[in-house]
């Protein structure tokens, strides 16, 4: 029986949690959220009106109770940042199976991926592009390409669709007016199934590193066409800030994900 461990809970989180508990394979998962829903957040919330204003985290849990009354569910209200939460969240993902990254903030997936490779866990990462024009699914395993390798390989490299042009795809916000606009709920929902796919490839013990982009839309001077299945090859960066360390060194994540962020915005030259 696996143990999963998912941080983010919006609505993407939300998704591919709703698809994975009903894997009974999953006795146990541990759920990491500080936000309440709000109202803007309904209209790509599988959680109703009558949960407003409340902790997602006492929402999901009760939702997830209602799809698999057996399921053992460990609730941490909290950023995953949080400093004084850090022995609380390490103990509880200790010996888990796998995990879920499923926030939109860079620094929470540094953290993460630091935290995955500190306790040797493989895990999955699903990413909407803005405005839903596509989405990213990331398996990473240990020892393995983190997600600073996948990053700085998508800035340099980059998927190539469209041969006239190369979109900063670690921006995917950027300049693009497609790109402006909300996701929709239908788009998140396709890359939360994807991106759920490729979690139980984990549970089936199909442990292999992989990134992939499905464009959704066909946007001019990005995607040619829509829902061609773009691989990415996300090679292990040797000199990477993050993974060419051994997994039980100490990183000073902060510190090294300013160093990222400035080398992805062309600081650093590296
Ligand atoms: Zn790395």
């Amino acid at each position: 029986m696996a143990h999963l461990v998912q941080v983010g809970l919006g609505s993407g989180g939300m998704s591919v949690i709703d698809m994975l508990v009903r894997d009974m394979r999953i006795s146990k998962v541990t759920l990491i959220e500080p936000d309440i829903l709000k109202p803007h957040n309904l209209p790509r919330h599988l959680l109703g009106s009558h949960n407003v204003g409340k902790p997602k985290l006492l929402s999901a849990v009760k939702w997830l109770k209602d799809r698999n009354e057996n399921l053992e569910i460990i609730a941490i209200e909290a950023f995953l940042q949080d400093p004084e939460k850090q022995d609380l969240i390490n103990n509880a993902i200790k010996g888990a199976d796998f995990g879920v990254c499923a926030v939109d903030n860079e620094e929470a997936k540094y953290h993460w991926c630091s935290l995955m490779r500190q306790h040797g866990i493989p895990w999955t990462l699903g990413e909407v592009l803005s405005g839903g024009i596509g989405g990213f699914v990331h398996t990473f395993v240990p020892g393995g390409p983190c997600y600073a390798c996948a990053c700085t390989y998508l800035k340099r490299e980059g998927p190539k669709d469209s041969k006239d042009s190369k979109p900063d795809y670690s921006n995917p916000s950027g300049e693009v007016e497609e790109a402006r606009i909300p996701a929709s709920f239908a788009s998140i929902q396709t890359i939360a199934s994807l991106h759920a796919l490729a979690t139980m490839d984990l549970l089936d013990a199909k442990i292999s590193p992989s990134s992939f982009l499905l464009p959704l839309q066909k946007v001019e001077g990005i995607f040619s066409e829509s829902l061609r299945k773009i691989v990415v090859n996300v090679s292990k960066n040797e000199s990477c800030l993050f993974c060419s360390k051994a997994p039980d060194a100490f990183l000073d994540v902060d510190d090294l994900l300013q160093k990222k962020l400035k080398e992805l915005s062309g600081g650093l030259g590296l």
